[in-house]
């Protein structure tokens, strides 16, 4: 109720004259007025209204006034109402006996126009300090209760990303050993119908790591639990290698996929390249499988120089089904699809565009997309980031920086696959058994020697003892974990001249770079890529580590 508002006062008299004078005396007030003949007919109106004040004759037929306020006192809503007396006898016992029945004040007629409608004023304020204090009260009520509520939708969510990123990581230890044992079991001599079945099994793998990853960030970056890295990274070696990558996929649809830098793009700057890499691969992926016919394209222009840093323009643009202006909208949003049909051709469940535009946000740009119904799309953002090396260059290979999960051959230059190659001594630091398995599989058949060990304090003994080529160093595992161990590793007279390649997991990109600061030289995405791990392996166990060797600058 606000001070304009106006409030209720009931006069009850039987004798018409006496109402009307009251009436008049109290019309300067402003207040709303409301004037009955009997008690029973004040009764009645305070079934429905609140009062500030009733003005309450002691003598009418029927009801009189002292038994109509023990009525209105036996009341809920009107046990707190203050009621004055309004009588012409100035009687003691009279005055006393309407107090007893709780009355607050107690008037004789004919009324002093000034005392009565002071008193009423006091009467009409105190009304509506009480009614204001009544709804901070409720106000405040609602708040707590909204705080309260907001309190654990919050906590809900919280545990619900918590238990989304805690399954999809241990979902992916049994995801490794799937796909790693389908790798080993595709090098055998097989019979066409069960090589059909495992690749099959491979492929289908691939497609649910996809989704468990995906379904990691996302609630990851919902938890809150989401950092990005500020490293130093070659641009023109991410985007190379990045066309390099998909341009198989590209080329086996017939598509073209070129891949451009504008000359005056610097080549070295400080950023999460890992996380550049997964939105532009997402975006090439998409452009790839939403186009038939025509090219694909990858481009990166510098939109401006600010201080240290620059200002660059990533797209990726194909010729493919085009997006229409209303799905536009909604693409960005998890789970949706432009066709989500059952019948639909292509693959994904609509959370790509979604973890992209996120990650895209945290960097400081906003991801959008340029679409024409067949005839093809433009995604497109621009960040900010900071120039290490004024350089333009062509990308070089450096092997040591580039992650390990997007190495090609280039990237190992010691490592010719068909040609002989040395025997190499590995320990494997490693608690799961099926990860042990694998690579002991992988490396036994390419004619290595593996000592396994089943946590890091035993890859420490062991490497005091023995002499190594590469050590593969898991990053969780029990006693000391792998950062522990490699310290411990490095601390030991020989311990400065083996390369050790950390074993993580892939979402954890925070990981790798830790590792490198741990002093590892390199690192493998879990889930292992057999052929990953043995052109890793063969690499660097057959260049030992010498003083100014790139990976231990790297990081
Ligand atoms: P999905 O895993 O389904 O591809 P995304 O979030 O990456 O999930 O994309 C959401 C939807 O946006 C896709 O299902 C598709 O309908 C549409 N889309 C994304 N990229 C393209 C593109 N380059 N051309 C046409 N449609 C696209």
């Amino acid at each position: 109720m606000g001070s304009e508002e106006q409030v209720k006062i009931l006069i009850v008299d039987d004798v018409p004259e006496k109402r009307l004078s009251v009436e008049v005396v109290l019309q300067d007030l402003g207040q709303h007025i409301v004037s009955v003949g009997s008690g029973s007919e004040a009764l009645r109106q305070l079934l429905n209204e609140d009062f500030a004040v009733i003005l309450l004759d002691v003598n009418m037929p029927d009801l009189d006034g002292f038994e109509t306020a023990a009525m209105i006192r036996q009341r809920r809503r009107s046990e707190h109402t203050p009621i004055i007396f309004l009588t012409a006898f100035p009687d003691d016992t009279y005055a006393n006996r309407g107090y007893s029945l709780g009355a607050v004040d107690y008037i004789l007629t004919p009324v002093v126009p000034e005392v009565l409608r002071t008193k009423v004023q006091v009467f009409v304020d105190l009304f509506r300090m009480t009614e204001q204090i009544k709804r901070q009260a409720e106000e405040r009520v609602a708040l707590a209760h909204e705080h309260a509520a907001r309190v654990a939708a919050e906590q809900a969510n919280r545990a619900k990303n918590e238990f989304l990123a805690n399954v999809s990581h241990e979902l992916r230890t049994p995801m490794n050993a799937i796909i790693g044992m389908t790798d080993l079991s595709l090098r055998e001599q097989l019979s066409p119908i069960v090589r059909e079945y495992l690749t099959t099994v491979r492929s289908s793998s691939h497609v649910l790591l996809t989704l468990l990853n995906e379904i990691l960030d996302l609630s990851k970056m919902e938890a809150g639990k989401f950092t990005l890295q500020s490293v130093p990274f070659n641009l023109l070696e991410l985007i190379d290698d990045l066309a390099r990558a998909h341009r198989f996929r590209a080329n086996d649809k017939g598509l073209e996929l070129v891949s451009s830098i504008a000359d005056e793009v610097p080549s070295d700057f400080l950023g999460d390249p890992l996380r550049l890499r997964q939105v532009l691969s997402n975006l090439l992926t998409n452009a790839i499988k939403f186009t038939d016919r025509g090219s694909i394209a990858i481009q990166v222009a510098s939109v401006g120089v600010n201080g240290e840093e620059t200002s660059l323009r990533f797209s990726v643009a194909d010729s493919g089904i085009g997006i229409s202006r209303e799905d536009q909208q909604r693409i960005f949003a998890p789970f949706a699809q432009v066709d989500a049909s059952s019948t639909r051709r292509h693959g994904g469940v609509g959370l790509g565009l979604t973890i992209a535009s996120d990650l895209i946000r945290a960097m400081g740009g906003q991801l959008a997309v340029q679409s024409e119904v067949g005839h093809g799309s433009t995604f497109c953002f621009t960040i900010s980031l900071p120039i290490i090396s004024r350089q333009t260059q062509q990308p070089t290979n450096n092997a040591m920086r580039r992650p390990a999960e997007s190495a090609d051959d280039m990237a190992f230059p010691n490592h010719h696959p068909d040609r002989p190659h040395e025997k190499l001594q590995v320990l494997l630091a490693e608690d799961m058994r099926a990860n042990q398995m694998l690579v002991l599989y992988a490396l036994k058949q390419r004619g290595h020697q593996v000592d396994v060990a089943a946590d890091g304090r035993e890859a420490v003994d062991r490497a005091a003892v023995c002499t190594y080529d590469v050590i593969l160093m898991d990053v969780q595992m029990p006693l000391l974990d792998g950062f522990q161990a490699t310290a411990a590793i490095r601390a030991q007279p020989s311990g400065s001249r083996i390369p050790i390649i950390a074993l993580t997991a892939h979402a954890m990109a925070g990981d790798q770079q830790r590792c490198l600061d741990a002093g590892m030289n390199g690192y493998l995405a879990k889930p292992l890529d057999i052929d990953q791990l043995i052109k890793t392996v063969e690499a660097y166990g057959s260049q030992p580590l010498d003083n100014d060797c790139p990976c231990n600058s790297n990081g």
